[in-house]
C-alpha cells in the first residue's frame, strides 16, 4: 500500500530552514493569518465587551505529513461514527445504564449525574423534539507502535459536543496553501505537489447541518442560538459559522451566555416555543459552552439548559447526545457485541472492522481486575475521566499515586485507555508576540461530521465535512489549542 508514504521519514520532516527564509515565511505566514480571520482575541482579563484588537491564532509554519491512505480512512469512517453517536444518543436504556445516575458513572460523577438527573426528569414529563442534532469530531493520532511498525490510524476521542477549529481549520488549511503557492516552501522538499494539500471546506460543511435543523423545524423566520461562554476568546472561529449562516442561508443567530439565557430566554406552554426577550422564536439551539461543569456554577445554570432542553427548539447537542460523547461510552463500546448492537444489522462487517481497528484498548476501573492492570500497564496508559477541553487526564508515571488517591467509588468516572505513540516528527510553531520555534511534535487529526436523526423513521442524515489538524510540542501531554498547549496546523499528505 502506498508507495509514497514508504518513501516518506517522518524524522526528517520539517526541512531545515535558514533563518533568513523561516522570518521570511514566518511574516508571511502571520500576515496572512491576521488577514484572513485566522485570530483570537488577546488574552486580557476581563474581555471588553467591545473587542478592539486581535491575535493571530497559533500556528505552524508547515503543514503536517500524513499518509494518504490513513486520510482517506479517517474520511470514510466518520459517515459510520456518525450513525454510531446518532444511534447511542437515541437509545435511552443503553445510556442510563453507562451514564446514568441510578447504575452508571452518573452515580459517582456529580457533572454527567446533574446533567443525566435534568434528562431523565424532562423525559418523565415528555419531551417534545425528537429531532437532534451532532456537530461532530472525531479525533485521532498516527500509531507507530513500540517497535516502528507500519503507521496506522488510532481515535483519541470523539466529540459530539462544542467541536471547535472548524472554520480555523479551514483557514490553516489555505495559509498552507499560499505559502507553498507563493514560496514554493523554497524547494526544500522538492516532492511537494499541490495535491498534497487536501480542501478543506468546513465552515460551509458545518453550517449546512445548522441549516438543515433550521430547516426541519419548519419556522423560515427563527434564529439560531449560539450559547456561548463569558470572556471566550475564540469567538472569531464561531462567528465565521454566524456569517456563513446568514449570507449563504439567510439565517439569524442571537449570541447568549447562560447568564444572559437566564433572564432572557422562555419556553410558552403551549407550544413549547423556545424565545429570547419575547419576540424571537429559536429553531436550533447550538451550544458552544455547557461541555464543562464550570459552565454550572450554580444550580440555576443547570436549571437554564434544563428549559433549553424542555423546549422545542432542536439541540446541538442534545443532553442525551452529550452523554453519548462521553469518554466512558467509548470505553463501552469496544466491548463484545456493543459495537454490533448498534450497527450490526445495517453497517456491513467489514466496515465495522475497519471501526474497530481505529481503537485502541480501553477498559473500565469500576473492578479491582481493571484497576490492578491499570496500575501494572502504567507506563503505557492514559487515565481519562468524563470531561472535555483539555487538562484532565492522568499520564503513565502519574497513574499508580493517582490511583492510590481515588476514593474507590469514584473508579468508576474513569477510563484506562492504551497510550498511542505517534511518529517522531518536528514542527516550527509561531504564537503571537513570538518568534517561531522549532521543535519535535505530535500532530492529531480531527475529521468533523454532523448528524440529524431522531424522526420516527430511524433515519440519519449525516455526512462528513472536513478536517482539523492540531499540532503540540511533544513534551506537553496534552493538545488543546484554547489551553495554550497547541497550535493550528494542516496536512500533507505523503
Ligand atoms: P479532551 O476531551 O479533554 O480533549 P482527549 O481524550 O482528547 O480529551 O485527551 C486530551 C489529549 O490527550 C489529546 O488531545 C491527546 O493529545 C492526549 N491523549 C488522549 N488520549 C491519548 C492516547 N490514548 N494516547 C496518546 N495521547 C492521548
Ligand atoms: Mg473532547
Ligand atoms: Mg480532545
Amino acid at each position: 500500500m502506498a508507495p509514497t508514504s514508504s518513501r516518506f521519514t517522518f524524522s526528517e520532516w520539517p526541512p531545515a530552514l535558514s533563518e533568513a527564509q523561516l522570518e521570511d515565511l514566518t511574516l508571511y505566514a502571520t500576515t496572512y493569518a491576521l488577514s484572513h480571520s485566522l485570530l483570537y482575541l488577546p488574552a486580557v482579563k476581563p474581555q471588553p465587551p467591545v473587542p478592539n484588537s486581535a491575535i493571530h491564532a497559533p500556528l505552524s509554519v508547515f503543514p503536517s505529513p500524513f499518509p494518504r491512505r490513513l486520510f482517506s480512512l479517517a474520511r470514510r469512517l466518520q459517515s459510520t461514527y456518525n450513525i454510531l453517536y446518532a444511534r447511542i444518543a437515541t437509545d435511552v436504556n443503553f445510556l442510563d445504564k453507562v451514564m446514568g445516575a441510578i447504575e452508571g458513572v452518573g452515580k459517582v460523577d456529580d457533572f454527567v449525574g446533574q446533567l443525566w438527573t435534568g434528562w431523565k426528569s424532562l423525559r418523565d414529563e415528555g419531551l417534545v423534539q425528537p429531532l437532534q442534532l451532532g456537530l461532530f469530531r472525531s479525533d485521532y493520532l498516527l500509531h507507530a507502535g513500540p517497535n516502528n511498525e507500519p503507521l496506522s490510524l488510532k481515535q483519541v476521542e470523539f466529540n459530539t459536543i462544542s467541536s471547535s477549529f472548524g472554520t480555523l481549520s479551514e483557514r490553516t488549511a489555505a495559509l498552507h496553501r499560499y505559502l507553498y503557492a507563493s514560496t514554493s516552501y523554497y524547494n526544500l522538499y522538492p516532492d511537494m505537489k499541490p495535491g498534497d494539500f487536501p480542501p478543506n471546506d468546513t465552515t460551509a460543511g458545518l453550517v449546512e447541518g445548522l441549516a438543515a435543523a433550521h430547516v426541519a423545524y419548519g419556522v423560515k423566520e427563527a434564529k439560531i442560538l449560539f450559547v456561548v461562554q463569558a470572556g471566550e476568546r475564540n469567538v472569531f472561529d464561531q462567528r465565521l459559522l454566524e456569517y456563513e449562516l446568514l449570507e449563504k442561508h439567510s439565517i439569524h443567530v442571537i449570541r447568549q451566555t447562560f447568564d444572559q439565557l437566564a433572564a432572557n430566554a422562555t419556553v410558552d406552554s403551549a407550544m413549547r416555543a423556545l424565545r429570547i426577550s419575547d419576540d424571537t422564536e429559536i429553531s436550533t439551539v447550538y451550544f458552544r459552552a455547557g461541555y464543562t461543569p464550570t459552565d454550572y456554577p450554580t444550580a440555576s445554570h443547570y436549571s437554564t439548559r434544563f428549559l433549553l432542553e424542555r423546549s422545542r427548539a432542536i439541540k446541538c447537542p442534545s443532553i442525551a447526545l452529550q452523554l453519548a460523547g462521553g469518554k466512558k461510552v467509548q470505553q463501552v463500546l469496544t466491548q463484545t457485541g456493543v459495537l454490533e448492537r448498534f450497527l450490526g444489522t445495517t453497517v456491513p462487517a467489514a466496515q465495522i472492522d475497519e471501526l474497530r481497528a481505529s481503537w485502541m484498548g480501553m477498559w473500565g476501573l469500576d473492578e479491582e481486575a481493571g484497576v490492578h492492570k491499570a496500575r501494572e500497564a502504567a507506563e503505557r496508559l492514559v487515565l481519562k475521566p468524563q470531561r472535555e477541553g483539555g487538562g484532565n487526564n492522568v499520564y503513565k508515571e502519574a497513574i499508580p499515586a493517582f490511583l492510590d488517591a481515588l476514593p474507590p467509588l469514584e473508579r468508576q468516572a474513569w477510563i484506562a485507555m492504551e497510550l498511542i505513540v505517534p511518529p517522531g516528527l518536528g514542527g516550527y510553531l509561531v504564537r503571537a508576540g513570538s518568534e517561531a520555534v522549532k521543535v519535535d511534535v505530535v500532530s492529531e487529526l480531527g475529521i468533523f461530521g454532523w448528524a440529524l436523526f431522531g424522526g420516527l423513521e430511524g433515519d440519519v442524515k449525516e455526512k462528513e465535512v472536513g478536517w482539523l489538524v492540531r499540532t503540540k510540542g511533544k513534551d506537553s501531554n496534552e493538545g488543546g489549542v484554547a489551553t495554550g498547549f497547541s497550535v493550528l496546523d494542516s496536512l500533507l499528505l505523503v
